[in-house]
């Protein structure tokens, strides 16, 4: 294909199960391409000699280079190439905001429409697994030295996977019975399909990482006994502990966090109550508070649960929203409805102690903040009351304070977050932290660059010696 005729040709569209349908259940929305899809997909990259999606990637991720083997069909390499620096590509192409990252950057971007790279990474790792093309990678002989990830989110499963791959003994010790961190209790199955997450912690054991759950890091044993068994220790705790939005009415019953409530749908699986003894109480009408990926795909778990009415409030507008702009068309298709300008003050409920209404203060925009987008200012006197039987508030997170509490010489940021420097060391020697502990609640692909990058760091902190190039599982 001609360049002129590559910058032309339209991008593949992805083909998606109808609304009406999906809101049913929680199998996968999106259905993937097909192989020719692909082909055609891929074909339109221009192989530029600077790269810029790479750029936009923060695991340099090898794009034009796994592109160019799509178009020769060689998928399963195509898979390979992308391991080369990322270890879970189907993760990564479902949930990562591509839009933000490596198809913003693309040049494609500035006159038509970006390469579909996330749906192309989504494309060959599903098929990769789907022919039973997985290999496990080689690994080196053993290096002596022990590591301990705490926490088993994306964050720490990279570094686990890159100690692995260098040689080195690696226990991840997870909370939950269940590991995967947000991936398994807080993105729905219908984002994030539970066999293709098992998949990709299954590649992990075949490098030989150790999984202890039920494990609580200062309960179970603090960062000081597991540095008496391992040279190193990676925390990467997340930012598990939610806000509230602290009004009156707030302990009504079935006000929930999102995280208590998504935990108990995702990781406890009260869809299927009673089969599994967990229930969530979820009414006919439902309101979300927030409106970033965490409640939207509250709302989108509302309405699969059988909820009538789903809405989601903010205080600011749609374009200020920051879910994925694709999660949120999706969660309007399936007729959740968006209110914004609102911000609540009270909630009031039944003598049971039932929740049954929000009280709210209408908003205008004004002056960016910040963040720049334009800041939501009362307007006085002006509220109103939405009737409700369940509120799910979706406001943002914090660090787990556990880890921070039970190990005092270890360094906070004025944020409440662990201090580290460069490197990825904290205050304390031997102990590394990287992902949502450190940064706050940011994304999937970020907390795995610091689990990588704090890697390279605690390889060289054990061995005096640069990582072997080229690993990352
Ligand atoms: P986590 O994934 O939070 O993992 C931390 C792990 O540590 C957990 O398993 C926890 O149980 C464990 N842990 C905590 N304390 C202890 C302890 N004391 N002992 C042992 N284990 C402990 N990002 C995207 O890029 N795209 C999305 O579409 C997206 N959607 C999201 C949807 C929801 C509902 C949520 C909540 C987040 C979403 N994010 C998304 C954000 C993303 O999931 C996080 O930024 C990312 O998971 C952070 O990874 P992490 O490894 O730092 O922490
Ligand atoms: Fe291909 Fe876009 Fe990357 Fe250029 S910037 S190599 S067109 S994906």
């Amino acid at each position: 294909m001609r360049m002129g005729a590559r910058v032309m040709a339209q991008r593949q569209p992805m083909p998606e199960r109808p609304a009406e349908e999906r809101v049913q259940d929680f199998d996968e929305v999106p259905l993937g391409y097909t192989e020719e899809m692909a082909v055609a997909e891929a074909g339109r990259c221009l192989q530029c000699k600077r790269p810029m999606c790479v750029e936009g990637c923060p695991v340099k991720v090898k794009i034009p280079q796994f592109l160019k083997l799509i178009t020769e069909r060689k998928f399963a390499e195509a898979a390979r190439k992308i391991k080369q620096t990322n270890a879970f590509p189907a993760i990564c192409g479902r949930v990562c905001p591509q839009e933000s990252q490596c198809e913003l950057t693309c040049v494609l971007a500035k006159r038509g429409e970006p390469i579909a790279i996330g749906r192309l990474e989504r494309f060959v790792a599903d098929w990769e697994r789907e022919h039973g093309e997985v290999q496990a990678p080689e690994r080196p002989a053993p290096t002596g030295h022990s590591v301990a990830v705490v926490g088993s989110g994306p964050g720490g499963l990279a570094c686990a996977a890159d100690l692995a791959m260098w040689g080195h003994s690696v226990t991840v010790y997870e909370l939950f019975h269940e590991s995967g961190g947000v991936l398994r209790y807080g993105i729905p199955r219908f984002r994030l399909p539970r066999r293709v997450l098992n998949a990709e912690l299954e590649y992990l054991a075949t490098l030989g990482v150790e999984t202890r759950l039920n494990f609580v890091v200062g309960q179970t044993a603090t960062i000081d006994e597991l540095l008496e068994e391992h040279g190193a220790v990676f925390v990467a705790t997340g930012a598990g502990l939610p806000r509230f939005l602290e009004i009156p009415g707030e302990n009504l019953l079935a006000v929930y966090s999102a995280n208590e409530f998504l935990t108990r749908v995702n990781l406890m699986r009260a869809d299927r109550f009673p089969e599994y003894h967990t229930p969530v109480h979820c009414g006919d009408n439902v309101v979300v508070v927030g409106a970033g990926n965490v409640a939207v795909d509250a709302a989108r778990t509302a309405k699969r649960l059988g909820s009538e009415n789903v809405t989601v409030v903010y205080r600011r507008t749609r374009p200020e929203m920051p879910a994925r702009e694709e999660e949120i068309e999706h969660a309007e298709q399936e007729g959740v409805r968006m209110c914004f300008l609102l911000s609540p003050t009270e909630f009031s409920g039944s003598d049971e102690g039932w929740v049954e209404a929000m009280t709210c203060q209408r908003m205008q925009l004004g002056e960016p903040d910040e963040t720049g987008r334009r800041r939501p200012v009362p307007i006085e006197g002006d509220t109103c009351r939405i009737p409700c039987d369940t509120v799910i508030v979706a406001i943002g997170s914090r660090a787990h304070p556990l880890v921070p509490e039970t190990t005092p010489d270890l360094d906070m940021s004025r944020r409440g977050y662990v201090a580290i420097d460069d490197t990825g060391a904290t205050s304390k020697e031997g102990v590394f932290a990287g992902g949502d502990i450190v940064t706050g609640s940011a994304t999937v692909i970020q907390a795995m660059g610091a689990g990588r990058r704090a890697a390279e760091s605690i390889h060289r902190y054990l061995t005096g010696e640069e990582p072997p190039n080229g690993n990352g599982g």
